[in-house]
């Protein structure tokens, strides 16, 4: 069983005590933490949980702890405002649970917010999308299903939610300095209270964010992902960085540099296993050869996140499509590429 660390908190330099909970969010063990933040204005919540399988029940127990550790005694019915970072279910799933005990007003950035209000709408126009990339990528029709059962998982037990407000770029409320940071997700935004930025997905301590081609979802993409990496180095004095998974981060702006970097070795990674093939390769192709070993759920996010980088590398000219007469010809065969010399 995944032993949680306590609940810890954190004051900002602009006087805002900021309690971080951890959760359980899926099994076995993928981990991630709604905060509580007391002084920005109303008691305000962010993000929920998944509302999976411990999710719920280990987000009251990090109001039980704020209580023991902190002499604060919260309930879920003192929280006035909810914000969600994101509109991805490890984020936003556990939200009817929360308003069942509290009439808090909802808010997400615009960019996600149909994601919220129009779930359902949402999950069949991206299974839609999905399948218009794995058909473009090069999967093998046998392989189609599994992927879509993978993709359809935990996303089941949610419906759709009214939402209260909207969120736009670098908006400040009650002293919260909403920042938006597409590219993980379309509506990511940061918070930044003084000294101290929730840093939601966009920037997490030893992972590189997840990343999916915005050729599925607008706003995606390792461009709008780059581009939000870079705007963040503008925001200077940030001295910790919460994030939504994994740990603390001391070194902002060191992070921020070595996840670009990382991304740059996997466009150099992608031309050379273009380069060594000496032929074109379908994104199927491409991603087999970066993730040779992958399985189960992770074989749907190796093809997204290597398909993010071919996307970026077709993007900036660095690839062309070598099919372009079929391509053409049929409606949506999957696509060649090589290194444009
Ligand atoms: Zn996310
Ligand atoms: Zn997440």
């Amino acid at each position: 069983m995944t032993t949680l660390p306590p609940v810890e908190r954190f004051t900002s330099s602009s006087g805002v005590d900021i309690y971080r909970l951890p959760m359980l969010l899926f099994p076995k063990d993928f981990t991630g933490h709604a905060f509580v933040l007391d002084g920005a204005g109303p008691l305000t919540l962010v993000d929920t949980g998944s509302g999976m399988g411990r999710s719920n029940e280990d987000l009251l127990s990090g109001f039980r702890q704020i209580g023991e550790r902190y002499g604060k005694s919260y309930t879920l019915g003192d929280i006035e405002r909810i914000i969600i970072t994101h509109g991805h279910i490890d984020h936003f799933g556990g939200l009817a649970f929360v308003l069942d005990q509290t009439d808090a007003a909802v808010g997400i950035h615009e960019l996600d917010l149909r994601v919220l209000t129009n779930y359902e709408e949402r999950v069949i126009v991206a299974t839609k999308a999905l399948g218009i990339y794995f058909d473009r990528a090069g999967i093998e029709p046998s392989q189609r299903e599994a992927l879509f059962a993978m993709y359809g998982f935990a996303k089941k037990h949610v419906t759709s939610i009214d939402v209260d407000f909207s969120i736009g770029d670098e908006e400040v409320m009650d002293g919260l300095e909403f920042i938006h940071s597409p590219g993980h997700c379309p509506g990511q935004v940061c918070i930044r209270l003084g000294n101290i930025l929730l840093s939601a997905d966009h920037v997490l301590s030893r992972t590189t964010p997840h990343q999916s081609p915005e050729s599925i979802t607008h706003y995606m993409g390792l461009g709008h992902y780059a581009d939000s990496l870079r705007k963040l180095l503008r925001f200077e004095g940030i001295e910790l960085a919460l994030g939504s998974h994994e740990d603390a981060i001391h070194d902002l702006y060191g992070r921020v540099n070595a996840i670009r970097a990382s991304h740059n070795r996997k466009l150099d990674r992608i031309r050379k296993i273009m380069r060594d093939r000496g032929a074109p390769m379908t994104i199927a192709e491409i991603t087999q050869a970066m993730y040779p070993d992958v399985d189960g759920y992770h074989v749907l996010l190796a093809l997204e996140e290597a398909g993010a980088h071919v996307e970026y590398l077709y993007q900036h000219g660095h690839l062309s499509i070598a099919n372009l007469q079929e391509f053409e010809a049929q409606p949506n065969p999957a696509v060649l590429y090589e290194l444009q010399v």
